[in-house]
């Protein structure tokens, strides 16, 4: 497996490769690895996608807002070496800040609408550092396909209308969300969680599990859903809501019924610590 650190080299690496006529898949990601990341390059590789994969590591400042954990957010790059290198990623991208903000740097991408709602409201820069920084992933790695967890399924949506309006040639994946075993969903920031946390952060899947079943159950309406999983959450002393949305996927709408295709997504702080989850019915 490569390290490669400077852009240019990255660039130079990409452009060789994809001359040779094989098919490169990138895995962005900010680092700690565990296993959501590591599926998303088992992904990549299904299927005959693509012939080698990129996996980037870089803890993105932009996305961060200054009140955020950038400064605590958990980093652990012999561990994350190791772990990308156990699934067969063939080059790790590791950039510093200096080279993907050079001094000066003053443009951005930006999503207009589709940030705005869900976790946009709390965090109202975010989604621009994530599709400013994955526009110049995009450029340096030219992957035909980029793999996204669905974890994130905002971002992903958000990605996938970027892509769509500046014509980026390449084909997004959305990777299913990998779970512990009790079904909170995997992620770096669940390092945080106390042992008491640990166990309240279940409510965020709980209350999703509330939701299908409704849903599976006939029920449509988005009000009497979103209740059920708001008052499931209530229980929770360290819980506090940050949001339920209920919305279609291609520009993250309220929908009052639900339908098949519909993304549920919600975010609810344990402690300090803001967590999120989602189903797609
Ligand atoms: P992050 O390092 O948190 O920025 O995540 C990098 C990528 O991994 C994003 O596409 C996430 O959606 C994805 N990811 C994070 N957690 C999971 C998970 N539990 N299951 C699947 N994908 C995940």
């Amino acid at each position: 497996m490569e390290i490669i650190s400077s852009p240019y080299d990255m660039q130079q690496w990409a452009g060789a490769y994809r001359q040779s006529g094989r098919r490169l898949g990138l895995v962005p990601t900010m680092g700690y690895l565990h296993d959501g990341h590591l599926s998303l390059v088992r992904t990549a590789r299904e299927q005959g996608r693509c012939d080698a994969v990129v996996m980037s590591i870089y803890v993105n400042p932009t996305q961060f807002a200054p009140h955020e954990d950038l400064a605590a957010y958990p980093r652990d790059f012999e561990r994350d070496k190791a772990l990308a290198e156990s699934v067969g990623t063939d080059v790790v991208f590791y950039p510093d800040n200096h080279a993907m903000y050079p001094p000066y740097a003053q443009t951005f991408v930006e999503v207009t609408e589709m940030t705005k709602t869900m976790c946009g409201r709390s965090r109202p820069t975010h989604f621009r550092g994530v599709t400013t920084v994955v526009a110049k992933l995009f450029h340096i790695v030219q992957p035909h396909v980029a793999v996204f967890g669905q974890k994130d399924a905002q971002q992903f949506f958000v990605l996938r209308r970027m892509v769509n309006d500046l014509m980026i040639p390449v084909e997004l994946i959305m990777a299913p969300i990998i779970r512990e075993p009790d079904g909170l969903a995997m992620s770096s920031r669940n390092v945080y969680l106390n042992p008491q946390e640990r166990k309240e952060a279940l409510c965020l899947s709980q209350s999703l599990a509330i939701a299908k079943n409704m849903f599976d159950h006939h029920e449509t309406c988005a009000a009497a859903i979103r209740d059920a999983m708001s008052r499931h959450i209530l229980k929770y002393p360290t819980a506090r809501l940050d949001y339920i949305a209920l919305v279609e996927t291609e520009r993250l709408t309220d929908v009052q019924t639900l339908q098949k295709g519909h993304l549920i997504a919600l975010a609810v702080f344990i402690g300090n610590t803001r967590l999120i989850d989602n189903i797609i019915l």
